[in-house]
């Protein structure tokens, strides 16, 4: 988090994008997008684009990295070269294998695993443009490729962040927020229960304000949610009723 004083992130009351404090950039998800893929999701949140692609259950390959007694969930974050302004270096990067690790382990507590000993669930998460918060773009978009893929899962991860800028708790960090504000909390959320399954933090708060921080991505994580939800169903109602059209046809 670099720190420019010069830098004004609020004017007037209001964000340089002209969001309230509590407001999320605008999110879109389509499931099912990839026919290679057994399941697949392409989220747009602000100027985030991202694709997430989930092949397997299938055999671990190598054996030696194999679980006997659950699946392993592999989660691989990426950036394209092309997806930022400066050029992105391609290839792993420490930045890149943090996001894959933490992405891993945030949806391996919604996946049954144990269903699946000895196989692994590949899990792609590739950041086509990115524009601050891409690691919980490509949470919220692989934990819906999963359950396209038809994985069992106890829930959907949602997830979001906040953070402080200019002294003020915001929510969801656009590009020059998180570059140049003073904390961003990313999260991630189960809402069934209530659980977090990623928690990270970049910056200082007084615990008043994580606690403020916490309460306001909560509450966006719930409105993620729902639209997870409806990029489901939005795509197995359409395959239900070509499947019904095609009936028709037949019949007719
Ligand atoms: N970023 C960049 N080049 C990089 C890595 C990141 O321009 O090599 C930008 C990108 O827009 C990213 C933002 O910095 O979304 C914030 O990165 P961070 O590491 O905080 O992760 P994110 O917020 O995307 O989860």
């Amino acid at each position: 988090m670099a720190s420019d004083k010069d830098m004004k992130l609020i004017e007037d009351g209001t964000r340089l994008d002209g969001r309230d404090f509590d407001e999320l950039r605008d999110i879109s998800i389509k499931a099912g997008v990839l026919k290679r893929a057994d399941g697949s999701a392409y989220l747009e949140w602000g100027k985030n684009k991202i694709m997430a692609a989930v092949y397997g259950p299938r055999e671990m390959h190598p054996r030696h990295a194999q679980e006997t007694t659950k699946a392993v969930v592999r989660a691989r974050y990426n950036m394209a070269a092309f997806s930022v302004p400066d050029r992105k270096r391609p290839g792993p990067d420490r930045r890149s294998i943090e996001i894959s690790k933490l992405v891993s382990e945030a949806l391996e507590k919604v996946v049954f695993t144990e269903k699946y000993p000895r196989s692994v669930i590949d899990v792609f998460v590739e950041v086509l443009q990115a524009s601050a918060g891409t690691r919980c773009g490509g949470l919220t978009a692989a934990s819906v490729a999963l359950a396209d893929a038809g994985i069992p899962m106890s829930d959907l991860v949602a997830s979001c962040a906040s953070g402080k800028i200019e002294g003020q708790v915001v929510l969801d960090l656009g590009k020059n927020e998180d570059n140049y504000g003073q904390a961003d909390v990313p999260v991630g959320y189960i809402p069934r229960t209530g659980e977090i399954c990623l928690l990270q933090m970049d910056g200082n708060l007084t615990e008043e304000e994580y606690e403020e921080a916490m309460d306001m991505t909560i509450d966006a994580c719930k409105e993620i949610y729902e639209i997870q939800k409806e990029a489901l169903k939005e795509k197995y109602s359409t395959e239900l009723e070509e499947a019904n059209l095609d009936e028709v046809i037949k019949e007719a």
